[in-house]
């Protein structure tokens, strides 16, 4: 099964219809129908590694002054206990925990799902992204999913290459900043050529701009570590910035 990570930038995403949202949708309609999806999503930033259990996760609604018609999506994808549990174990001597009643489906998730997969009929369960833990760690959870993605499951990272919303622009139009270009080509060219080195960004001279805070770089980790451990190439899915600060930047590996 292909994995990828995608850029989900702002949550309007996922009422519009734009070249990203399209591209999600091109990339979910390309790839055969996988039995669950794994998000590891930027929105659930917590201090420890957790994945939903539950088998009717809630549509979570974790933002602030948008419109009222994205308060109201609902994305009613069910849940998938039995995946959850296989995540654990494979994961192995890693912990992961299962929650059974605290999270649900976060933006991070929803707001690419309904493109992706807009008839919310593939079980859906979330990863976190742990607060206490750095790269390396994020990119071993993506080697040990590995099997899970050879047995018919979809992994996907959620997040942004490049998220600096201090330095955000919404007037910016459709480029993006020298300092964002650099780092996200930088960035393309790792993915595409080496996965293994994406792991070099974290020394680039742009990397505190760019990732000022690591929630929404560290889902390309867990993909590059999957793109490492199953030998797939990746290409892009599709690219662009948003406000001079934001990538959209999107990969699909396998
Ligand atoms: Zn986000």
């Amino acid at each position: 099964m292909p994995a990828a990570f995608l850029g989900h930038g702002d949550p309007r995403n996922a009422l519009s219809d734009n070249r990203y949202t399209r591209a999600w949708r091109e990339f979910g309609a390309s790839i055969p129908k996988p039995r669950a999806v794994v998000v590891v999503s930027a929105h659930w930033y917590v201090a420890s590694t957790l994945v939903t259990a539950m088998p009717a996760p809630r549509t979570i609604h974790d933002f602030y002054g948008f419109p009222q018609a994205l308060f109201d999506v609902r994305y009613p994808a069910p849940g998938s206990p039995e995946v959850a549990e296989e995540v654990a174990e494979v994961v192995k001597p890693r912990w992961v925990g299962l929650d059974h009643d605290g999270w649900g489906l976060d933006h991070g998730t929803w707001s690419l799902l309904v493109h992706v997969f807009p008839d919310a009929d593939v079980p859906v369960i979330q990863l976190s992204v742990n607060a206490l833990e750095g790269y390396d760690e994020h990119f071993d959870l993506g080697v040990r999913l590995a099997p899970l993605s050879e047995r018919g499951v979809l992994v996907l990272g959620s997040g942004n290459v490049v998220h600096n919303l201090g330095l955000l622009d919404w007037g910016g139009g459709e480029g993006g900043s020298d300092w964002a270009v650099r780092f996200d080509e930088q960035c393309r060219d790792l993915m595409l050529e080496d996965p293994a080195r994406v792991r070099d960004l974290v020394h680039h001279p742009d990397y505190h701009l760019a990732v000022p805070t690591p929630e929404h770089f560290l889902p390309l980790a867990t993909i590059a570590g999957l793109a490492v451990a199953t030998q797939s190439p990746a290409s892009t899915l599709v690219d662009g910035y948003v406000g001079g600060s934001l990538s959209m930047a999107s990969f699909k590996v396998g």
